[in-house]
C-alpha cells in the first residue's frame, strides 16, 4: 500500500449509541450508528472520510437489529432524561451510510416515537450522502426528520467520483435529480484541496462554485452548510480550505439567496463534529 493510501485515520464508533458529542453544527448530539462496530461501511470511499478507507460490504458484515437499536436508545434516552441532560438532536451517522440499513426507515419511525414519548424537545438528524434517496421508503422517512442532511461535494462528475469514490455506477446527475424531490434538505458541503494519485483534488473552483449554486438552484434546499477538514484523513495529501476561503465561499451562497451556516467562525474553537460524512456523512 502506498504511504498516502495508508489507513492513519480509523475513527469508528464501538456502540451503536454513543455520545453525546458537541458537533459544531448540532449541538449536544445523541449519535446512532447503525452500522458494524467494527468497521466502517459505505457506498462512498470518500478521500476525507474520517473513517478511514471502505474495505467491507455489507453481505460480510452484521448490522445491529432494529430490535437492539431501539432498546439500546430507549435505556440511553431513559438514563439521560433522569438525569435531567437532555440532548439537542439524535443523529443517525457513525462508521458509514446509515440509509444503507435495511430497516432504516422502521428504525427512524421508532426514534421519533420514542423521541416524542421520552423527549419531545429534541430533534432528530439523519447525515446522509444522498444514494438512496431512490428507495421510496428512505425518501419517505427522510421527509420526517427535523435535520435531513445531505452531503453533495461537488455538481461536477468527475470531481464527484474523484473525491467520493462511489461504489458502482452513482452518478452525481442522479443524485441531484433525487434531491431536487426533497422539500425539507440541509445540502452539506466539504471543501477541499490537495492531490490523489497525480490528479489536483480542489472543489474550489470558480468552476467548481458554479456548478454547485447551479445544482443548489434546482434542489433550493432549507440550508446550505459549508465546512472543511477537521480531523486526520486516510490520504495524506489533503487539506482543509482556511476560514477565510470557506468565508467567501459561504458569501458567494448567500449571494445567491441560500441560507448558509458557514462552520468557519468555529473552526478555531470548537474540534468535534458528529458527522464523520461528519463523516463523516
Ligand atoms: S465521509 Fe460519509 S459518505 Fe464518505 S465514505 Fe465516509 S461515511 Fe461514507
Amino acid at each position: 500500500m502506498e504511504n498516502s493510501m495508508m489507513d492513519v485515520s480509523t475513527f469508528l464508533f464501538g456502540e451503536i449509541i454513543f455520545g453525546p458529542i458537541e458537533s459544531r453544527r448540532l449541538g449536544k448530539s445523541l449519535g446512532i450508528n447503525l452500522l458494524p462496530v467494527n468497521c466502517k461501511l459505505c457506498n462512498f470511499n470518500c478521500l476525507y472520510c474520517e473513517c478511514g478507507w471502505t474495505h467491507h460490504d455489507l453481505k460480510n458484515n452484521k448490522l445491529p437489529t432494529r430490535l437492539q437499536v431501539n432498546e439500546a436508545l430507549t435505556d440511553k434516552l431513559a438514563r439521560m432524561v433522569a438525569n435531567n441532560h437532555h440532548p439537542d438532536y439524535i443523529t443517525f451517522a457513525g462508521n458509514g451510510e446509515p440509509t444503507l440499513h435495511p430497516e432504516f426507515a422502521e428504525i427512524v419511525k421508532d426514534t421519533i416515537e420514542l423521541r416524542n414519548k421520552l423527549i419531545p424537545e429534541s430533534k432528530i438528524a439523519v447525515l446522509s450522502n444522498a444514494t438512496m434517496l431512490h428507495n421510496e421508503n428512505v425518501f419517505e422517512i427522510l421527509k420526517q426528520v427535523d435535520g435531513n442532511i445531505q452531503k453533495l461535494d461537488s455538481a461536477i462528475e468527475h470531481t464527484f467520483q474523484l473525491i467520493n469514490q462511489p461504489k458502482g455506477k452513482i452518478k452525481v446527475k442522479e443524485v441531484i435529480a433525487n434531491l431536487k424531490r426533497l422539500s425539507n434538505v440541509t445540502i452539506q458541503i466539504l471543501f477541499l484541496q490537495g492531490e490523489h494519485k497525480g490528479e489536483k483534488i480542489d472543489n474550489t473552483s470558480d468552476e467548481e462554485i458554479d456548478a454547485l449554486i447551479g445544482a443548489l438552484k434546482k434542489i433550493n434546499p432549507q440550508e446550505v452548510m459549508v465546512y472543511t477538514i477537521s480531523r486526520s484523513t486516510p490520504l495524506l495529501t489533503l487539506y482543509p480550505v482556511s476560514s477565510d476561503e470557506l468565508s467567501e465561499i459561504a458569501g458567494r451562497f448567500k449571494k445567491e439567496g441560500f441560507m448558509v451556516i458557514d462552520t468557519s467562525e468555529k473552526m478555531h474553537s470548537e474540534q468535534d463534529d458528529q458527522n464523520t460524512s461528519q463523516k463523516p456523512t
